[in-house]
C-alpha cells in the first residue's frame, strides 16, 4: 500500500530527528498535507497504525493538517483555489497554472520526550 510507504519514510524522518536530541519517544506530531498531494488521508491514518507499531512514534498523537490546493494562471497571473491537479484557470480557462500550495506533505512540527 501507498500510504504505507509514507508512513515508513515519516516515521524514520521522524526518528532520524528525535534521535539528534536523545529522545525516548514522540509525544505528537503534526503533519502538512496539500490537498493536491497523491495520498487518501484516511487510508494514511489507517497505515499509521500499523507503521508506527514498534517505532518511537508508537503512542504519539497524529494531526493532520490539510492545505488548501492553491494555482497561478501563468497567462492571465490569475490566483485560484484548485480542487484538482489539472483545473483550468476559471478566469481565461487556460491549463498553463503553476501550482503554488498544495502538493505539501511534510512534518510540520513534532513533540518528543
Ligand atoms: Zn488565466
Amino acid at each position: 500500500m501507498h500510504e504505507l510507504s509514507i508512513v515508513q519514510s515519516i516515521v524514520s524522518i521522524a526518528e532520524n530527528e528525535a534521535a539528534k536530541v536523545k529522545a525516548a519517544r514522540v509525544e505528537e506530531i503534526e503533519l502538512e498535507i496539500g490537498c493536491l498531494a497523491t495520498v487518501e488521508v484516511e487510508a494514511l491514518r489507517f497505515a499509521w497504525e500499523y507503521g508506527v507499531k514498534e517505532t518511537l512514534l508508537e503512542n504519539a498523537a497524529m494531526h493532520i493538517k490539510r492545505i488548501d490546493g492553491r494555482a497561478r494562471c501563468i497567462v492571465c497571473g490569475s490566483e485560484f483555489f484548485v480542487q484538482e491537479l489539472f483545473d483550468p484557470c476559471p478566469d481565461c480557462n487556460s491549463h498553463s497554472v503553476s501550482i503554488l500550495n498544495g502538493q505539501e506533505l511534510r512534518i510540520k512540527s513534532m513533540i518528543v520526550t
